[in-house]
């Protein structure tokens, strides 16, 4: 079954295009200190390699938007060319005026119209960032949150709401002040001078179900690209479920130009997860290929060793770790699909549907592991290394199958 995608603008941020016929574009968000610019540096340049397309950052202090330049330089020694998105809420307006240095570095500023002040300053404030955006001919995000919306826009579309013969449920009230503040404050910065191709909008809420109705509702409304991300997601299987499902039905009805998941990292976790489960949502979903992948059955009680969950998992990250490599020498790798299966019962017959498969032997089997390239059995490994042979029938299969290419 084919996507169709919406049809929207065509931003350019940095190097990467989002919306219009770009692919859908991965991103993450870094959790150093932006103040500190090696630390920052250090995981903007692991998010990138991981496969972020885009990196934000968080620049909330003086100190940190002294420090955006020193992180740029950092990254292009470092040969790092991804786009830095600089994160602002509540003093945007001042260190972009007052560090003109950091607002040329970025790439493109995020804006929360409900935190850039209230009243009279709230429209003076935003005016600011815009004029910033515009000066230095940088795209922004319109990025609203369910946390810190509008409390003055929410309080009088809930007034006006009241006064209606059939007023509408509270949370209808505040969905809807979501993608209106979004979209006027879109509007407002066009009539800023800002031009509709430097906008991208998000309105990020942590329900499943409110995240696809916001988003919907939005994109009938505007030809924006769309970032789409369920906020405060989660941590753990949980985040990665609930994202999923809500990006999922979304990106199936053409909605969404990048990405971003949300997760709260285990302690002492990897960050770079974020950027590896949105990578899987976008591949399993068929809409990119960024890495080879995996199929491997659940297992069990025909399987009672631990080797077949250990060649799973080796065979995926070997071929994670192989893809900055393999990326600049064999286009098209990332298409190439491994079954490892746990016995007799699917074995054959998943592995004949991957370019490379191996079937291993369950409890009772004979303890020989057939291998299958392009459906044909090929080998039959068996003994201590069957992992390391099975790596080198995978090299040899890329070289050969991609390297010509
Ligand atoms: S392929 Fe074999 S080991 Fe794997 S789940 Fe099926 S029956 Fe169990």
């Amino acid at each position: 079954m084919t996507i169709v995608r919406r049809k929207t603008r065509k931003v350019w941020v940095g190097n990467i295009a989002v919306g219009g016929d770009a692919p859908v574009v991965v991103q993450s968000m870094t959790n150093t200190d932006t103040a500190d610019a090696v630390a920052t540096a250090q995981q903007v340049a692991e998010l990138a390699a991981a496969g972020s397309e885009l990196v934000r950052i968080t620049v909330n202090t003086a100190e940190a938007a002294a420090q955006v330049p020193r992180i740029r330089d950092a990254l292009d020694r470092m040969g790092c060319a991804v786009p830095l998105v600089g994160d602002f809420h509540f003093n945007g307006h001042k260190l972009l005026s007052q560090y003109p240095d950091c607002a040329q570095a970025l790439d493109k500023y995020r804006i929360n119209p409900g935190n850039v002040g209230a009243g009279k300053k709230r429209d003076e404030q935003f005016a600011t960032m815009v004029e910033m955006a515009c000066r230095h001919d940088k795209p922004v995000r319109i990025g609203v949150n369910w946390g810190s919306l509008d409390p003055d826009l929410l309080a009088r579309m809930m007034d006006e709401n009241g006064k209606l013969d059939v007023p509408l449920e509270p949370d209808a009230v505040q969905r809807e002040a979501l993608i209106s503040s979004a979209v006027s404050s879109a509007r407002r910065a066009v009539e800023l001078g800002l031009s509709p191709d430097k906008i991208i909008l998000s309105c990020k809420v942590s329900g499943v179900q409110d995240l696809i109705g916001v988003y919907k509702d939005m994109a009938a409304r505007c030809d924006y690209p769309l970032h789409l991300g369920l906020t405060e997601a989660g941590m753990g299987s949980k985040g990665i479920v609930a994202s999923t499902a809500a990006l999922a039905v979304l990106l199936q009805s053409g909605i969404g130009d990048t990405i971003r998941i949300s997760l709260t990292p285990e302690p002492g976790g990897e960050r770079t997860l974020e950027v590896i489960v949105a990578q899987e949502i976008l591949q399993t979903m068929g809409l990119r290929a960024f890495a080879p992948m995996v199929t491997a059955c659940p297992g069990c009680g025909r399987t009672t060793s631990t080797f077949f969950q250990e060649l799973a998992r080796d065979t995926q990250s070997y071929l994670r770790r192989q893809m900055p490599l393999w990326r600049t020498r064999y286009r098209g790798v990332e298409e190439l699909k491994v079954a490892v299966m746990g016995c007799v019962v699917n074995g054959p017959g998943e592995s004949k549907l991957a370019n490379i498969g191996i079937s291993l032997p369950g409890s009772g089997e004979h303890p020989v592991a057939p291998v299958y390239v392009d459906g044909i059995r090929t080998v039959t490994l068996k003994g201590e290394h069957i992992a390391l042979e099975f790596q080198k029938i995978i090299d040899d299969y890329v070289s050969t199958r991609y390297g010509a290419e």
